[in-house]
């Protein structure tokens, strides 16, 4: 159903609770992931059926769940009842689309914008409507998003960022990453006018298996898919 406070713009728009970050501590991130803690009132069972779509978007939008570059995302409107409206899926398009910057987040964005403000679509919103509506919305990736990607998201001025496996984890794993956490991001943007609440490593046990196969030749692939010379792939 549609959110009828999207209609009413930024008028309606909750002021959120911002979050100071002192340093990127390890001991903090798991602090802030404690999964007893309905932070913002949304049950953790809610982050974790929020977080398997972020997974399912990888075949949902590739068409198998075991792509390389398995980065996914839901983006989530929590403002009404239950579990919360579904707006967009994304899955990193890079090789898909030959855009470099196609990650998982700016994919999900974009497919946002592109359903918010349709004609034709649910929402039909102006540009200003839709830039004010991030402010209401929940993104949830299957992994902590690079800087750029964490940059967006604050650009956005998203409600929440909600994320699975940290990059701490995917870099000890070997993958290649530039190494500006969330945290450093969000506690550089500082002059923007909104705050996005940041919460890390929710559901890991289920995010991580789709990022550690890949520089692990022992590690089992994951679901339905299998390995063919050593990379995984959907199995039929
Ligand atoms: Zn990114």
């Amino acid at each position: 159903m549609i959110p009828s406070p999207f209609a009413l713009g930024a008028a309606l728009i909750t002021s959120i609770v911002a979050v100071q970050y002192a340093h990127a501590a390890d001991s903090l991130q798991k602090t802030l992931a404690q999964p007893a803690r309905a932070i913002n009132g949304i049950a953790p069972t809610t982050r974790s059926h929020w977080m398997r779509r972020a997974n399912q978007a990888l075949a949902d939008v590739l068409g198998t769940p075991c792509p390389f570059a398995a980065f996914g995302t839901a983006i989530v409107n929590h403002t009404g009842n239950g579990l919360g409206d579904l707006i967009c899926i994304g899955a990193n398009g890079n090789s898909r689309t030959g855009n470099p910057t196609f990650h998982g987040e700016m994919a999900a964005i974009q497919n946002c914008t592109s359903i918010l403000t349709d004609p034709q679509g649910p929402y039909n919103l102006t540009a200003a409507e839709s830039l004010s509506a991030f402010a209401q919305l929940s993104l949830y990736t299957n992994a902590e998003s690079c800087p750029m990607c964490a940059a967006a998201i604050r650009w956005a001025g998203f409600k929440e960022y909600v994320y699975g496996s940290s990059v701490d984890r995917l870099v000890e794993q070997g993958w290649a990453q530039i190494r500006i956490s969330s945290m450093d991001v969000f506690r550089q943007s500082f002059d923007l006018p909104s705050t996005t609440r940041l919460i890390g490593e929710v559901l890991t046990n289920e995010t991580d298996p789709y990022f550690l196969w890949q520089y692990d030749p022992e590690y089992r692939c994951p679901s339905t898919c299998v390995r063919r010379d050593g990379v995984c792939s959907k199995a039929h």
